[in-house]
Order: structure tokens, then C-alpha cells, then sequence
């Protein structure tokens, strides 16, 4: 069965299509469909329950590559971009948690990482595409087209990309030069988050989110100069496990803050940048049942402090608790999710509906808003309260299109 990451909730689609040419590829007759990167969304946003997808994975050519600008068929990984790059001295402009993400879905979430604050999202970079629309038409769209900004962020409801012009960025190499600084607590972490920005690339934090202080440990990086060795073979998560509970999430949060290592380092982009990578299939500790990821955007210091005293009194325990600060670089699509604040990412169970719809109202009272991404259970109405171009981006749709997010959000 195709699943989204979070593996919740569970669709059943009547067809797939597996694409394999950008030339030949059509939209077949069958209604709704919806295309499927690599299923690294989390919740609904890549399923199409009752509908079908078109698998995009085949779709896995690049096409060029002059002045540091690739372009390459949509179903092209985060990560084969990066092995192609690197060794020619270039990196991503902007890359999120995984490199196991296509093209067509980087661009679909309009997705955002470690350097927000320096380079915006993805979309940002994005030079050119081509949408394929079910009336058979092929639009090669730029940058200041409507539809370009409908699609960019567009949660795969405008057609299928097939093809895209990303412009990368030179770096000296593989290299990373991090640091790691622990903060005991939201203060600390304001001070250390403001004077890191101003002088590194990639800044994010990792929270202890059950300490009442909101202790965690800062993390931030540049690309450097240097001989750095790649990382060893990965490992997999063979089988459901249901490892991750209550008590194994406290002590591992008590125990990552304890025996993280600070200090400066010298090592390969890939652990830095993509360390759940290290794990495949990290997804099966949760058990079958699935998991949520509430990721939300609050807009200041006061509205976050609210949110994570929130989660703290819920008991809502993750291992991996994201934060950072979005800055205000302006996002180009309509339904783009990045905007000034700061951004909370938790895991927590599939059980836990009632604390997750409680985070959900807690965030859009400040005026914040849900990610689409990871999402699998925000309402209609915080959907339309936080994505104010909705009404807009509803005349671009493509009919054909639809998904189990879509239909839930906007009925
Ligand atoms: C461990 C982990 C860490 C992550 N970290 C981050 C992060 O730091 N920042 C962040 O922003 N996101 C992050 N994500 C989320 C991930 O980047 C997005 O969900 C991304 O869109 C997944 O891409 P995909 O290829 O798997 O697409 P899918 O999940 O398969 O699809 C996502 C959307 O893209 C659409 N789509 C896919 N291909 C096409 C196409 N060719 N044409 C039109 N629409 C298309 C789909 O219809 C769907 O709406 C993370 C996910 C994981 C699992």
C-alpha cells in the first residue's frame, strides 16, 4: 500500500501510474489524480484516497547543466543532485531534513531548511518549469507567471511538473564547518539564534521538548574548505517496532542533551544536513499505526513561548524537536508555508489527536499557520485563516486534480 511517510492516514488509491518519459508522459483518463515524488510528506498532502497517482520516480533524468543552473526531469532526488553537484563545486541552494525528496515534490511544498533566513525556499531558486495540465497542454512557466506562483507551493493541484531549472550555489567542496552551543533555555536560545544568523548559513536547533526550561542544543554551519570522508553505509529499520512511547521519548531527550558533543567540527555535508538519513526507514518505530508531525509557524518570541509551554503541559513528547527562525525573505507561492516567525517540528503519535488539535488552535490564535507538508489533520478553518491567497489560488487549480489534503482542507 502507498503510504505517506507519517504513515497516517492509511488511502487507498485505484490506480497508479508509474511515468517514464517527460515527452510521452499524459494525464490518464481516471479521476482525481494526483502525482507522488518519493512519499516524504508526512500526512495527506501525497495521497489521493479513492483517486490515483502518478508515480514520478521514473521520471529521473538530468537534462543540463551550465552556470551552475540544472535542469533535470521532476522525479530527479534532493540527494542525486547532490552527487552529481558537489564534485563540481556546487550544493543545493536550499535543502530540507532528507535528501530523499523529488524535484516535483521540493517544489510542490516549496520547501524550506537550515538557511531560511539567508536564501528563503526552494522556490526562490527555481528558474523554469514545465506543467503538464489534463487538457494536454504544456506551459513552461518562470518566475512572475501566476501560475508559476500557484504551482510553486502548490501541493501538486496545478498539474504535473515534469521538468525543472534550479539555480545551484558554489561551495568549496563537501565540507561542512559546524558548531554546536546547548541553551538552557528560550532566552538564551533568542540571543544565540540572532547572533548566529548574522554570521552563519545554516542555523537550527534541536529542543528538548519536555524540559519546563525549553533547554536544547543550537546547531550552525557553513560550507568550508577541507578533505572530509563521506559517511559510512546506513542502517534499516527492518520491521514495525513501536519503539518510540512516552518513556523512551523523555529518555531520549534527557540523554541526547547529556551526551551531544559541542563544539566546532569539520565534517561531510551529509550527516549535517540529512542525520535521520543515517536510519532508513526511521519511520517503523512508531509502529503501524503511524504518527503525526505538527509543524507550525508562530510569529514571535511570545506566541512561541505560549506554543512550547503548551506542548510541555500536554506531555506531548517528540525525540526530534525542530526549531528555528524563519526569516522575511518572501516566499513566491501563493500557498508557500514559510513566513517571518519562528518554526516548531514535533512527532507525536497518531493516538494523540486531542493534544495535536489543541497545538493547531494554539498556533493559528497567534496568528500563526500548519505546514501542508507534514500535515494530516488541520482543519478547513485554520487552513483558510493562514493561507490568505487561497481564494486566488482555487482559479488555478487544475479539475483533474485533487488529494486526500485537499479535500480535507478545502471541501
Ligand atoms: C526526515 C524528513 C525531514 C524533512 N525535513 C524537511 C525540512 O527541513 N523542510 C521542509 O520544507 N520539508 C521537510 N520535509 C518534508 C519534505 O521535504 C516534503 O514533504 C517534500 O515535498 C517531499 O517530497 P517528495 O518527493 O517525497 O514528494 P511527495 O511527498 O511524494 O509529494 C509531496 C507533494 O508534491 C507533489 N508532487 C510531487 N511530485 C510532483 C510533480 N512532479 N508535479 C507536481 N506535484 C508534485 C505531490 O502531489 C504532493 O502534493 C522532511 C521530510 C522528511 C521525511
Amino acid at each position: 500500500m502507498t503510504e505517506s511517510w507519517g504513515r497516517y492516514p492509511a488511502a487507498a488509491h485505484v490506480a497508479e501510474f508509474p511515468l517514464a518519459w517527460r515527452s510521452e508522459a499524459r494525464i490518464p483518463p481516471v479521476r482525481p489524480v494526483l502525482a507522488y515524488g518519493r512519499g516524504r510528506s508526512y500526512g495527506d498532502s501525497c495521497l489521493n484516497d479513492g483517486g490515483a497517482l502518478l508515480r514520478t520516480s521514473g521520471l529521473d533524468r538530468f537534462i543540463s547543466f551550465a552556470g551552475g543552473v540544472v535542469r533535470c526531469e521532476a522525479g530527479v532526488t534532493l540527494g542525486e543532485i547532490l552527487e552529481f553537484a558537489v564534485p563540481r563545486g556546487y550544493f543545493l541552494p536550499v535543502v530540507p531534513g532528507t535528501k530523499h525528496v523529488s524535484i516535483g515534490g521540493a517544489i510542490a511544498n516549496d520547501i524550506h531548511g537550515k538557511n531560511h533566513h539567508r536564501a528563503g525556499t526552494f522556490g526562490r531558486h527555481v528558474r523554469r518549469l514545465e506543467l503538464l495540465r489534463s487538457d494536454g497542454s504544456r506551459k513552461e512557466l518562470t518566475p512572475g507567471d501566476e501560475l508559476f506562483a500557484a504551482t510553486v507551493g502548490g501541493l501538486g493541484l496545478t498539474g504535473l511538473i515534469t521538468w525543472a531549472e534550479i539555480a545551484l550555489r558554489a561551495v568549496p567542496g563537501p565540507a561542512v564547518r559546524s558548531d554546536a552551543v546547548k541553551f538552557a533555555g528560550l532566552d538564551e536560545f533568542f540571543a544565540i539564534s540572532d547572533e548566529s544568523d548574522a554570521k552563519s548559513e545554516y542555523t537550527v536547533a534541536w529542543l528538548d521538548v519536555l524540559s519546563r526550561e525549553h533547554r536544547g542544543i543550537f546547531y550552525r554551519g557553513d560550507h568550508a574548505a577541507g578533505t572530509v570522508k563521506a559517511p559510512r553505509a546506513r542502517v534499516t529499520v527492518p520491521i514495525d517496532l513501536r519503539l518510540v512511547n512516552g518513556f523512551t521519548v523523555r529518555a531520549f531527550n534527557a540523554a541526547y542533551y547529556l551526551v551531544q558533543r559541542t563544539g566546532s567540527r569539520l565534517g561531510h555535508y551529509d550527516p549535517f544536513f540529512f542525520p535521520l538519513d543515517a536510519v532508513e526507514r526511521w519511520n517503523r518505530l512508531y509502529g503501524k499505526r503511524g504518527f503525526l508531525q505538527f509543524q507550525c509557524v508562530v510569529p514571535g518570541p511570545d506566541s512561541l513561548k505560549t506554543l512550547l509551554d503548551e506542548i510541555v503541559r500536554l506531555g506531548a513528547g517528540s525525540p526530534m524537536t525542530v526549531l528555528k527562525k524563519f526569516g522575511d525573505l518572501k516566499s513566491p507561492g501563493m500557498l508557500s508555508f514559510p513566513r517571518p516567525g519562528f518554526t516548531v517540528a514535533i512527532d507525536i503519535s497518531s493516538t494523540e489527536i486531542a493534544a495535536f488539535t489543541r497545538l493547531e488552535e494554539v498556533a493559528v490564535q497567534s496568528g500563526g499557520a500548519l505546514y501542508p507538508a507534514k500535515d494530516a489533520r488541520m482543519s478547513a478553518a485554520t487552513f483558510a485563516k493562514s493561507y490568505p491567497r487561497l481564494d486566488e489560488f482555487r482559479r488555478l487549480l487544475d479539475p483533474a486534480f485533487s488529494s486526500s489534503f485537499w479535500r480535507r482542507v478545502a471541501p
